[in-house]
């Protein structure tokens, strides 16, 4: 069979960008070795959604992607659990309280709903954190969390009903070049042809690009995720706490619809590669910091802990564009630790760079993501 585009991967960019195309009328294919969509690292993120961020195209870009999650329910219909909580940075520490304000003139200037407040407002906002030495915060209301998974469906099926097909089951062992233009894909199973192919792999990115030569800096560096046992609601934001610590960087959490906290840490220094097996140390390293920051979460029990991957670039910031020496390969991967807040955004704009009709802040967005930049750069709220 033959199709206008090939997605390789039903992850959480690849799923939404199928969406994208197949409401512009493109035949798109999307290939996953995985059984059904979003079973790569979709359904390991823990379900934060922010436009906070300190580079202009991915508070753009997240500002889209806000607004089809939180206006998804009333358009489409499916309940994909998104929570307006918002996002805070509680400041403990004189630095952080600088580096977060010279971050607001940018954030505002991309129209970004965020501001410093003082202790009081934070302590009203999370309710039991940790008064001793707490300076304010920045909170930014429109931010908030959905369902990885039940996000991932709903998109899956609107994808379905705008005739997109999907293969499950089914590897890409290679891509398919002729005279440097793409022209379709070798699976496991058969071949598909298409003049435009989407890399979408997630983590196994740089695997398949290089069955094409192409050398794209995307590590796999895994990090572990947690959920306790439901009790009332008593906060609604993703509490975002940046301070390093023996061992790990910042960790955040925040109370699910179901009342059910989810949380999450960076180790220090990052632990590369692809295993994906949990670890004896993730829990005592992040609950300590979790209630020595919140001490009434104390007697929670943890219902469950799992392990995914981060696809990480070395300045934090995603890859996405055209590949130079391959005509017809798309780069859309890279997400590290943000993919589900940023692909219903990058998806729009995935979707205008095939049909040739990007708009300015597009030009934004793709400049800052180039796969041709030269990571220099360090994002400052990664
Ligand atoms: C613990 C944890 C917490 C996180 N929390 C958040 C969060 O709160 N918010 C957020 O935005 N992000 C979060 N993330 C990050 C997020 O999960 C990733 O950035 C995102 O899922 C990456 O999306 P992707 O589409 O690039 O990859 P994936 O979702 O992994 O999709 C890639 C797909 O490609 C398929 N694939 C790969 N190679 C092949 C091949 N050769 N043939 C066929 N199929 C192939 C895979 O099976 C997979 O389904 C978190 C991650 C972890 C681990």
């Amino acid at each position: 069979m033959s199709y206008d585009v090939i997605i390789a991967g039903a992850g959480s960019v690849g799923v939404p960008t199928a969406m994208a195309l197949g409401q512009m009328g493109v035949k798109t294919l999307v290939i996953d070795m995985n059984p059904s969509a979003g079973q790569g690292e979709n359904k390991h993120a823990i379900g934060g959604v922010r436009a906070t961020h300190s580079d202009p195209g991915k508070i753009l870009v997240c500002r889209r992607s806000l607004e089809i999650f939180s206006t998804w329910q009333d358009r489409i219909g499916d309940d994909i659990e998104w929570l307006k909580g918002g996002y805070v940075f509680p400041v403990y520490r004189k630095s952080d309280e600088k580096m977060l304000k010279a971050l607001l003139p940018i954030q505002k200037k991309y129209r970004l709903n965020i501001d410093y407040i003082g202790a009081e407002k934070i302590r009203k906002i999370i309710p039991g954190i940790n008064p001793t030495g707490l300076r304010g915060g920045t909170f930014a209301p429109d931010d908030g969390s959905i369902s990885p998974l039940l996000s991932i469906n709903a998109f899956y099926r609107q994808a379905l009903r705008q005739g997109v097909e999907f293969r499950f089951k089914e590897r890409i062992e290679k891509l398919w070049c002729d005279k440097g233009k793409m022209i379709g894909v070798k699976t496991n199973l058969t071949t598909h042809m298409a003049p435009i192919i989407i890399d979408a792999a997630g983590p196994f990115s740089p695997q398949l690009c290089g069955t094409a030569r192409v050398d794209l800096p995307v590590i796999p560096d895994s990090h572990e995720g947690a959920i306790t046992e439901p009790v009332q609601p008593f906060f609604q934001c993703m509490v975002v706490d940046i301070r390093p610590a023996p061992g790990s960087k910042n960790y955040y959490f925040y109370q699910n619809k179901h009342g059910q906290v989810v949380f999450c840490i960076t180790p220090d220094p990052p632990i590369v590669g692809t295993d994906k097996r949990e670890t004896s140390r993730f829990l005592p390293q992040v609950c300590e910091r979790i209630v020595n920051l919140l001490p009434r979460l104390k007697n929670l029990r943890v219902r469950r802990t799992w392990r995914g991957l981060y696809p990480m670039t070395p300045d934090g910031l995603p890859l996405v564009g055209w590949n130079r020496d391959v005509k017809g390969l798309l780069h859309a991967t890279g997400m590290c630790g943000q993919g589900l807040m940023i692909a219903p955004g990058i998806a729009e704009v995935i979707a205008r760079m095939i049909a040739g009709n990007t708009t300015p802040d597009d030009k934004v967005i793709l400049e800052e993501f180039s796969p041709y930049r030269h990571f220099k750069a360090q994002e400052a709220l990664k």
